[in-house]
């Protein structure tokens, strides 16, 4: 801020000139660095903005009476108490206040950085959900999808112009897509830059507009699409088919399709990352006695030995029999949760073996206890 130069000294005028001579310095200064006429010169950019600055604080009775008592610093002023550093917004793509249409226009926010209407465009990326079975995400499946997406026109191959006939330089711009507009600003008065409302900036004219798309290049298809959707995913897992979306205007490339997987959930089985959990039902004699069993698995039924004294919510780990990890290699488990069944309806025959049995178990636990109580006697002398 300490090098910043004196408004005056950059309109060229005395400290007491009048606002007439201060507006017809800014004018002649203006002209002569304006962007417009200077294209590509950065010095002409940073006197212009210096001179209009200069010209926005002095062409203002309260503000140059504060510029005169504090000069730069001016400790209430513009810029929240930053002084005329408030106006350092200028060209960095901020506008400031009332000025910022006409700055935009003029630097960069405007035409140099808007893109250029002919210039191929990436089409935009799609999103497609498939939804799978559990034992599709497991193996992996491939599905026939339908998309409906933009594609370019084949019949103009996306000139937009009907075959047979060219689009045409457009007569309002001569082509170049931009017209001069004279503005009356706050400055006084302007040539700016505008896109060209007739063509919208794309310097041609469609005089016979293409019969299948219309004039815009391209049209909407239905589109049978092989999907591989790979064995472990999960919901919420995200396949890209790239060069598969819409395709971009003026024959730009396509964009990519994403497709968002949800797995339906399983009758039996339950999954957590690539484990599998399943609760199998055992009776209590297979649990007490021990058994084979025949499990389900993703891989069909598989046997798993249980053995003699298992107790209810055990739970046995068959290795390898989970989903495939969908990055790297290998499978997760599956968790076998066994849950003992107390039987019902019971024969009078069978429930007189249970008695026997129950009594006899009494008479076990009894003796065992006793054992543990004199163990523990004999122990502690
Ligand atoms: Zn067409
Ligand atoms: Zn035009």
């Amino acid at each position: 801020m300490a090098d910043k130069r004196d408004y005056y000294e950059v309109l060229g005028v005395s400290r007491d000139a009048t606002p007439e001579e201060i507006k017809k310095a800014y004018k002649k200064l203006a002209k002569q660095y304006h962007p417009d006429l200077n294209p590509d010169s950065k010095t002409a950019e940073e006197k212009f903005k210096e001179v209009s600055e200069a010209y926005s604080v002095l062409s203002d009775a309260d503000a140059r009476a504060r510029y005169d008592q504090f000069g730069h610093n001016d400790p209430g002023g513009f810029g929240g108490g930053q002084g005329f550093g408030g106006f350092g917004g200028f060209g960095g793509g901020q506008s400031f206040g009332g000025f910022g249409d006409i700055f935009e226009t003029f630097f960069g926010g405007g035409f140099s950085q808007q893109r250029d209407p002919n210039a191929p465009q990436r089409g935009n990326d799609m999103r497609l959900d498939i939804s799978v079975t559990f034992e599709e995400a497991a193996k992996g499946v491939e599905k026939e999808v339908t998309v409906s997406r933009m594609e370019t026109c084949t019949t103009c191959h996306g000139s937009g112009a009907k075959p047979g006939t060219n689009r045409e330089t457009c007569s309002q711009c001569g082509g170049s897509g931009r017209i001069r507009v004279n503005q009356t600003t706050p400055f006084g008065q302007f040539q700016t830059v505008k896109t060209c409302p007739a063509c919208n900036g794309s310097g041609t004219i469609i005089k016979e507009p293409c019969p299948d798309c219309h004039g815009s290049g391209r049209v909407r298809r239905q589109r049978k699409l092989q999907v591989s959707i790979p064995a472990g995913v999960d919901t919420g897992s995200r396949l890209r088919m790239q060069g598969e979306g819409e395709s971009g205007a003026n024959n730009g490339p396509r964009g990519d399709l994403f497709i968002y997987i949800t797995v339906k959930p399983h009758k039996i089985f339950r999954r957590d990352g690539d484990h599998v959990y399943l609760e199998q039902q055992i009776s209590f004699c297979q649990a007490a006695l021990g058994c084979d069993i025949e499990v389900p698995t993703l891989d069909g039924n598989v046997k798993l030995s249980i053995p003699e004294g298992t107790q209810t919510g055990t739970t046995f780990r068959l290795r390898g029999r989970g989903f495939p990890k969908l990055r790297g290699y290998g499978r997760g488990d599956q968790h076998v949760k066994v849950k003992v069944v107390t039987p019902t309806r019971l024969s009078e025959e069978q429930k007189e073996l249970l008695r026997k049995l129950d009594a006899s178990c009494t008479a076990q636990h009894e003796s065992e206890e006793r054992k543990g109580f004199f163990g523990k006697i004999f122990k502690e002398k």
